[in-house]
């Protein structure tokens, strides 16, 4: 099959597509690669703040972390230093409160309670990203963002230069999919439940320009109205996005935090977790770049607008109870 052929029949069929659906099975079961704090193995962790040299965690070179990133779409996010509100926790006594709003203010800092992979799934974690920033290079970042489980293994098949997915990766990507991410500090609901699901194509609308794609109805809707009320230099900067495109920025994002699984769900919701596969999207003003997904971007007339018309609620407000940053670029559907 050329790639042509490939990505027309991508879009062919609403959820099945290359004629057929390749269910996948679960392949045996391996160690659980999430450390339990109780584990002697876990890395011994400072608190960045304390200024304490941490040791532990993975050590990947900026080349492989390079080498594991998406080709394009969501940036990635530059930390961002926020100092402690003493005003907005004066209500709390709770010191694990205390603690859990000191950790998604500061949300890409190392906590000693954080949770890492065990360090055998270093090369694992490297290898099946890498893999799929090849699927995404192949296919392209807007079809990528769409992209089924079944259809990335399809593509595997399919393409010597993607490569086919193999068991040891499969079953790594399974079991970050069904892990518990309450163990490392994530609270948001699971929205899928298969890793399998897939996003209708036929119900989705490519917004020209962007790369991405918003659900046809309220999605849609949403989104063009606030462009009309705020105007042009309001642009969408992440639509909705398939289980195999948050795994595979999942990936990237726990690579770029060394295996910590905690710091890397304090900026973006495991895969099955995430808003976006159900109609939630992100938006930026244009020409702020990668700091559209900082806090700075609350701080634009553009988000002030926003804030102001009335009918736009963000997913993740500050001191949320999902355990992820305070992220003002993400609107929330009902
Ligand atoms: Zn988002």
């Amino acid at each position: 099959m050329n790639k042509r052929a490939f990505l027309e029949g991508f879009f062919t069929a609403s959820t099945v597509a290359f004629g057929g659906h390749f269910m996948w099975q679960r392949i045996g079961q391996q160690d659980p690669l999430i450390l339990n704090q109780a584990t002697p193995r876990r890395p011994q962790l400072m608190d960045t703040k304390s200024g304490i040299t941490r040791v532990g965690g993975f050590k990947f070179t900026p080349i492989e972390i390079q080498s594991a990133q998406p080709t394009r779409g969501i940036p990635t996010p530059a930390p961002v230093a926020q100092s402690a509100d003493p005003a907005g926790i004066a209500g709390f006594s709770d010191l694990e409160v205390e603690n859990y709003l000191r950790k998604i203010r500061n949300f890409d800092a190392v906590f000693a309670s954080d949770i890492y992979l065990d360090p055998r799934y270093e090369p694992l974690l490297l290898k099946t990203a890498q893999h799929l920033a090849r699927v995404e290079a192949y296919i392209g970042h807007g079809n990528f963002n769409l992209m089924s489980f079944d259809e990335m293994l399809q593509s595997g098949r399919d393409f010597s230069r993607i490569g086919e997915f193999k068991a040891d990766e499969l079953n790594f990507l399974e079991e970050i999919f069904f892990a518990n991410p309450h163990r490392y500090g994530f609270f948001g609901k699971k929205i899928s439940s298969e890793i399998t699901e897939s996003i209708a194509k036929a119900e989705v609308t490519k917004i020209s320009g962007t790369g991405h794609f918003l659900l046809r109805g309220e999605s849609l809707n949403l989104y063009e109205q606030i462009k009309r009320d705020v105007g042009g230099q309001v642009v969408l900067t992440s639509g909705v996005r398939s289980i195999v495109k948050q795994m595979h920025l999942f990936l990237a994002k726990t690579i770029e935090a060394n295996g910590n699984l905690s710091r890397s769900s304090r900026s973006l919701a495991p895969p099955g977790h995430s808003y976006h596969g159900v109609g939630d999207f992100d938006i930026g003003k244009i020409g702020l770049g990668a700091r559209n997904f900082t806090a700075d971007f609350s701080t634009t007339d553009e988000y002030k607008k926003i804030a102001g018309l009335g009918y736009v609620d963000i997913r993740y407000p500050t001191d949320n109870l999902f355990g992820v940053r305070f992220e003002p670029w993400h609107i929330k559907i009902s």
